[in-house]
Formats: structure tokens, C-alpha cells, sequence
């Protein structure tokens, strides 16, 4: 009698122990998935917006961008350079012809 009372007792805490771990799991996946939601509203907000297309641009920091060609790699090689207005289509700031970020790609 004694270990069956033991075994319905040890199963119940079993099955609560493990209720809470799946809580827990739970409530720890919905606020990481918060967070990261918070933090990249956050960071999308913060960049600059292009009026007429909506894309937002990204700091010069963020993409590593250098005044200086890497290699024989410049802006002025870049799909996303527009040399009439010395910028860039994806970065923010002022872009020189002879910077260079790492999304470059080659103009075609
Ligand atoms: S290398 Fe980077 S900063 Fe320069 S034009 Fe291309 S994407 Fe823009």
C-alpha cells in the first residue's frame, strides 16, 4: 500500500516537474523572441529611410565601410555607387569614389 501511495506521489512530482520545464522552455523562447523583435524594430527605426523607395540605409560602421579602396575593389566600381551624388544605394553618409564597404559588388 505504502508503494503505491510512493509511486502515485513520485509520478505526480514527475509530471509537474516536467510541466514546469516545458513553462519555462516556453516562457524563455516568447521573450527571446520578443527581445530579438524589440531590438531589431529598434535598430529599423534608426536608419535613415529613402523617401521615394522606402529602403532603409545602413551606418557607414555596420558594413565596414573605408575611405579607401580594398584592393582594386572601390565605390566607383560598385553597383550601388551613384557617383552624381556621391552616396551609395544600401549606405548611409557621404560615399567617395575610392571608399570601399563590404558589400561591394562588381558593376557590370
Ligand atoms: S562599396 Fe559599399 S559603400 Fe561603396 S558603393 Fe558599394 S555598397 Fe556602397
Amino acid at each position: 500500500m505504502n508503494k503505491k501511495i510512493t509511486e502515485t506521489v513520485t509520478n505526480t512530482l514527475g509530471t509537474q516537474q516536467d510541466e514546469v520545464l516545458s513553462r519555462r522552455t516556453f516562457l524563455r523562447g516568447t521573450l527571446m523572441v520578443g527581445c530579438s523583435l524589440l531590438v531589431s524594430a529598434a535598430l529599423y527605426r534608426s536608419a535613415p529611410v529613402l523617401a521615394d523607395t522606402g529602403v532603409k540605409k545602413l551606418a557607414q560602421s555596420g558594413v565596414k565601410y573605408q575611405s579607401h579602396p580594398n584592393g582594386t575593389s572601390k565605390c566607383s566600381g560598385c553597383v550601388n555607387f551613384i557617383a552624381a551624388s556621391g552616396s551609395c544605394k544600401l549606405v548611409e553618409g557621404k560615399i567617395g569614389p575610392d571608399g570601399w564597404c563590404m558589400l561591394w559588388s562588381k558593376k557590370t
